[in-house]
């Protein structure tokens, strides 16, 4: 039986030297484990599928850092080792997870490992290093910050680019000064080093630790970077210098509850990596959709949008004359009938020259109250669009025909659905072959 313990959650060895990349170690526990739900999974309650089961193990200790202080759990692989060593043959299990629990690292595998054996645990290291690029470059981002009197209220790291929340939104100058500034701290290369609280020997806030760890029995860490820019307590894994952060980029920022503001930002290799992928973008704007240089797309999509909106507008000033014209035609036509009807028909299923006629003959008939025009008594209209290629359409019919009509447009169109007395509004979600032809061939013949 194995009398060995795990180190606790503010000792890990990732935690004492974040630059180690692979850990012999010895197997304290393993146990099965049914993961927490989620947020998402609690809310579906129909969600009845069986969790897969997967086993906790905790280890002597480890090179895979655990959740905590806004960075993520990271990914590794355990191997088993045979004397000390691995071979071609030994096997090899994926870390699919590590969480605290309290004071203890809990490695989420799919199988189960016996306690007392000797494995080799690997960190997946690219991944590791480009966290420590963004865990350290929010450090040294919230160190500047806090000079301009700009406390930090929250920070999340993303896949792509991370973000601070700070208690107002900052000014573009002063986003660039503190870009700058950043910058300059990466250039002058300042070492960064944890130390113990006893060590610091000046009084910290800690009130930003989780609850669950218990100060007393565990380690507050301090990660210092230089002598003066910045102390603050975190169990995350650091980079030993400000160099190895590479870059700063400051990014847009957006206006959250409160006043506050969540300001984006991206460092080391993804700084290069964001910016090739923005130029890729701005080129298939700029060649392919604008024809023009890069530096001139600004103007360009300006010019663009304001063409847009002229041409808008000629369009609905187009589109009104039309149908003043046409309503004119029904109104000079239903004035020489009894109870005659008239329709109107656009292939385009957007509703808006419908409309439009309808408001314009509305007017018509207002401005001559003794034409006898009536088409809520006396004359029907029916306003219908759309045929077999455009997406559906829609009919409107008004006057004391409008029964009789629908029900025959009933007949000629399976997908019609709608109602109403006096008034049918039906919807078409779409045309069979032939409908909208014999429709208005039984609409001339009204
Ligand atoms: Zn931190």
């Amino acid at each position: 039986m194995s009398t060995a313990t795990s180190t606790i959650v503010g000792a890990l060895a990732c935690q004492k030297n974040s630059f180690l990349k692979t850990l012999n170690t010895k197997v304290v526990s393993s146990y099965e484990f049914i993961p927490p739900s989620t947020s998402k999974e609690k809310q579906n309650k129909n969600n009845n599928a069986a969790k897969e089961l997967k086993y906790g193990v905790e280890f002597e200790d480890t090179v895979l850092f655990p959740e905590g202080g806004g960075q993520p759990f990271d990914k590794g692989t355990v191997t088993v080792l045979n004397n000390g060593t691995s071979s071609s043959e030994s096997k090899t299990v994926e870390v699919n997870a590590i969480l605290r629990d309290k004071l203890k690292a809990v490695h989420i595998v799919d199988e189960p490992i016996e306690p007392g054996t000797q494995v080799k645990l690997e960190v997946d290291w690219n991944r590791r290093l480009d966290i420590m690029q963004q865990h350290t470059g929010q450090h040294l981002l919230s160190a500047v910050f806090d000079t301009l009197q700009l406390d930090t209220l929250s920070w999340s790291m993303g896949d792509v680019i991370n973000y601070i929340e700070l208690p107002e939104k900052v000014s573009n100058e002063t986003a660039e000064q503190v870009q700058q500034r950043v910058n300059q701290l990466i250039f002058e290369s300042h070492p960064i080093h944890v130390v113990t609280r006893d060590d610091h020997g000046v009084e910290i806030d800690t009130s930003h630790l989780p609850d669950d760890y218990d100060q007393s029995k565990g380690v507050v860490r301090i990660v210092k970077i230089g002598d003066d820019i910045d102390s603050n307590p975190c169990c995350g894994t650091h980079l030993s210098n400000t160099a190895q952060i590479g870059s700063i980029v400051l990014l847009n920022q957006t206006s959250i509850r409160g006043g506050h503001s969540r300001l984006y930002f991206t460092c080391g290799s993804r700084v290069a990596k964001i910016a090739s992928e923005y130029f890729d973008i701005l080129k298939t704007v700029s060649g392919t959709q604008l024809s023009c240089q890069i530096d001139d797309v600004v103007t360009k999509v300006d010019q663009l949008s304001t063409n847009y909106r002229k041409a808008n507008s000629t369009i609905s000033n187009l589109t009104k004359e039309l149908a003043n014209l046409k309503a004119t035609e029904i109104f000079n036509k239903l004035k020489t009938t009894e109870h005659g009807v008239a329709y109107v028909y656009r292939e385009e299923s957007n509703p808006d020259y419908l409309t439009t006629v309808q408001k314009e003959l509305a007017t018509i008939i207002n401005a001559d109250k003794e034409s006898g025009v009536d088409i809520t008594n006396k004359h029907t209209l029916v306003l219908i669009n759309g045929n077999q290629t455009s997406n559906g359409g829609m009919v409107k019919i008004s006057g004391p025909k409008t029964n009789e009509v629908a029900a025959e447009l009933k007949q000629k169109i399976t997908n019609l659905k709608g109602g109403g007395k006096g008034l049918f509004q039906g919807k078409i979600t779409k045309y069979e072959k032939g409908e909208i032809e014999s429709v208005l061939s039984y609409l001339d013949s009204l």
